[in-house]
């Protein structure tokens, strides 16, 4: 089988010494000419350049444009050790520039994370866990010693070991020379092991072969298209698009599947392994630097055929890329929220696109937005009605707090405790849902109504018991709880008020004495591998009753789990944002989804104030497509996305008042953006109004049709002087609006 890729021209090539443009990841805008290094080098090549007294990463962009002093040109150092970067990957990298607004160099780092990306790989030293025990232990040896226990045999380079452990380098050479720590030079790197399409996987449904069928053959074309894959937790849309998956691979192509970053679990890479033989590279956060910079280089090689990622994937280097899956395409973690504002989902089809690849969205309740692209013909639909085998939707049903009664510091109603009470006395999982991390949200004084705000934003501070502390969910920011008030310094009036999961879970011991209690929030775990680690014991039957944040709402698989509580179903719809809708019917679908997945028919319940919220009765009724085509009527008529385009501009800064007029100052100004039809509304306090210590303000641009919008935009935001410590960030496509 010969490989595509040899036989696709190599790039042009610039001969030592002639003039080069070289993107760097420096914020200067645009490319800078330089000389070709020593050998020449070819387009799209990796470098090291001059950049001042410094020595920079670059991307050889194209011809130099000669527009610069030719004496004081200065030459590139040298070529490093990785495959030029492909004129997809560039024209990728220059569109989702432009349709983001995001300077190249903010654009080009997206898509070299990979650290010592230009070490060749024999050069390294590298350092892992050696015989001997130091014979004298510090704190700080101990904690070398613990970070490389912690990842067992993997091998670190100096710097990441010490970053690792928080100490300097000579901590490590210190416990080199004591036989504790070994250095070695780096083997080259492993290589993945085959997978293999052409295993039998399982035996599919007709409904399920119709559909992977019709995948394969999309794939096979090797022409860009995009498929919405919907169909209802467990009806069996990872087998389908596994399918997909073997079709590209056998085809010689590679596919990557993105996945929100904690559904990435030992339960799906056992699915991909059973299905092809062996694992597929996973990259992730939790991932070390070692075995980043490893699946770097090879997915540039094309020898890493599958990739299992969350969204940053997205920016690796493919050499041959067939099929992106995404999967959990509602979900609101593919919007990246600080640095490039980018949406994962729409950059995948931006990439496809570009690379004649297929895209498949797959959801039990997708976003309005691939809801209405599906409607006008724009995707391919693919629908899964059933759930796989005996397990069937499970019954949903409301819970009308209005008439329960319950004391003011009880959320567990007397309905949804007996119906937790049959679960364990059959043996079965309970789950009870609050989206809202920490104890309780709110800190009152009980003696003159102070409520505890965080310093920095404009957000209150909520207390986290098992950290034994206040935190700002928006900036992060915690500090001790108080003894007395801060505002009249009465002592011991401070109350907690409103629920949250810690809470939650203090009431549900109360209640269930005798069932194992297991509390599921991300901030409960020191990492996401031992948040993972929790969930897949749960997943065993480890816990009895499971009180969970929206984290436990992706992609998990609980066979022993029968029943969903959501305690409060009322808390998506409050507030003006105007997706909140489409948020809470996704997050109740997908939450209800939990439950009955194997042989046992599961059982819904939603504690709400107001049954008859149309919201809620179409969660109820389970009527998607009813609350699609009344949702999108919605939008349309008030000309928000999908059916107009928004963006959104941020300006913060320390100064309220300078922050304010910057605002007035680009309304103003909008000439270029009226002559395209768009309009500005604001500027007015952001959402969230303050963050660490910077006032935030925002202005609003709505076109109704697919204008021009960017490239009025840039020139919009072009004209502001950008003064003292003012900031600017767009937000094209904002989640809130
Ligand atoms: P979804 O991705 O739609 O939630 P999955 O693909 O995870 O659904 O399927 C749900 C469960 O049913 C999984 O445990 C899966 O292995 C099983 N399953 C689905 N289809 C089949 C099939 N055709 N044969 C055997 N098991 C299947
Ligand atoms: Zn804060």
């Amino acid at each position: 089988h010969i490989s595509r890729v040899s036989l696709l021209r190599l790039p042009e090539f610039y001969d030592e010494g002639g003039l080069i443009a070289v993107l760097t990841t420096q914020p200067l805008g645009r490319a800078l000419d330089y000389r070709a290094p020593e050998g020449g080098c070819h387009l799209g090549a990796f470098v090291e350049v001059p950049l001042g007294p410094r020595k920079v990463l670059g991307v050889v962009w194209g011809p130099g444009r000669g527009d610069y002093d030719l004496a004081k040109v200065r030459a590139a150092f040298r070529v490093l050790d990785a495959a030029p970067m492909r004129e997809e990957m560039r024209s990728f990298l220059e569109r989702a520039a432009d349709y983001t607004l995001t300077p190249m160099p903010a654009m080009l780092r997206l898509a070299t994370r990979a650290p010592g990306l230009g070490d060749p790989p024999s050069m390294r030293k590298i350092y892992r866990r050696g015989p001997s025990e130091p014979d004298k232990m510090t704190a700080a040896r101990r904690k070398v010693l613990e970070a490389l226990a912690e990842y067992g045999d993997l091998a670190f380079t100096l710097k990441e070991l010490a970053e690792m452990a928080g100490v300097g380098t000579s901590v490590v050479k210190g416990l080199v020379a004591q036989d504790a720590v070994v250095e070695e030079e780096s083997p080259r790197d492993l290589p993945f092991p085959r997978l293999d399409p052409a295993r039998p996987g399982k035996d599919l449904t007709d409904d399920q072969a119709r559909g992977a069928a019709q995948l394969a053959e999309a794939v096979r074309s090797e022409r860009y298209g995009t498929t919405l894959l919907r169909g209802v937790t467990g009806s069996g849309k990872t087998e389908v698009y596994l399918e997909a998956v073997a079709a590209a691979l056998s085809a010689g192509r590679q596919a990557l599947v993105l996945l929100p970053e904690i559904a990435l679990t030992a339960e799906f890479l056992t699915r991909v392994e059973e299905r092809f033989g062996a694992p597929p590279a996973e990259w992730h956060s939790g991932a070390t630097m070692t075995e980043r910079r490893r699946i770097w280089r090879m997915v540039g090689q094309g020898d890493a055929q599958l990739v299992i990622g969350a969204r940053s994937a997205l920016f690796l280097p493919f050499q041959n890329l067939g099929l992106i899956v995404v999967d959990e395409e509602h979900d609101t973690s593919y919007k990246q929220e600080e640095g490039v504002l980018y949406n994962a989902r729409d950059m995948a089809v931006l990439r496809a696109s570009i690379c004649g690849a297929q895209v498949v969205l797959a959801s039990a309740t997708p976003s309005l937005e691939s809801w209405a692209n599906a409607e006008a013909g724009k995707y391919k639909r693919l629908e899964l009605t059933a759930r796989f085998g005996p397990a069937v939707m499970p019954e949903m049903r409301a819970i009308d707090m209005r008439a329960e009664q319950l004391p003011s510091d009880r959320w567990i109603s007397a309905q949804l405790q007996r119906e937790v009470e049959a679960r364990l006395a059959r043996g079965e999982q309970a789950l009870l849902f609050i989206n809202r991390r920490g104890y309780a949200p709110i800190t009152l004084c009980r003696a003159c109504g102070h409520q505890i705000g965080c310093d920095h934003c404009d957000a209150r501070m909520v207390e986290h018991r098992f950290l034994k502390r206040l935190m700002c969910h928006q900036c992060g920011e915690t500090k001790p709880m108080p003894q007395v008030c801060p505002a009249c310094e009465v002592q011991g009036k401070l109350a907690a008020v409103g629920p949250g999961v810690e809470r939650l879970g203090e009431e549900a011991a109360a209640l269930f004495p005798e069932a194992r209690i297991a509390t599921l929030s991300s901030d409960m775990y020191g990492s996401a591998r031992a948040l993972k680690a929790e969930i897949e014991g749960i997943a065993q039957g480890a816990a009895d009753v499971i009180i969970g944040t929206q984290l436990v709402a992706k992609g998990h698989n609980f066979p022993k789990l029968t029943l969903v509580g959501v305690i409060d179903a009322d808390l998506g719809l409050q507030g003006s944002d105007l997706r909140a809708a489409e948020r809470t019917f996704q997050l109740m679908r997908q939450v209800a989804g939990r439950a009955g997945r194997a042989e046992t028919p599961g059982a819904a319940l939603m504690q709400t104030y107001q049954p008859e919220h149309p919201v809620i009765r179409a969660i109820l009724a389970g009527d998607e497509e009813r609350f699609w085509a009344a949702e999108a009527r919605e939008r349309e008529a008030a000309g928000v996305p999908p059916y107009g385009r928004m963006a959104g501009i941020i300006l913060s800064g320390t100064d309220v008042a300078q922050v304010f007029d910057a605002g007035n100052l680009l309304a103003r100004q909008d000439g270029m953006l009226r002559a395209i039809g768009a309009q500005v509304f604001g500027p007015a306090p952001a959402p969230i109004a303050r963050v660490r210590g910077r006032h935030r303000v925002r202005l609003l641009v709505k076109a109704e049709k697919p204008a021009p919008l960017q490239k009025a935009l840039a020139q919009w935001v072009a004209q502001l002087r950008i003064k003292g410590d003012l900031r600017l960030a767009v937000d094209i496509d904002p989640q809130s609006f």
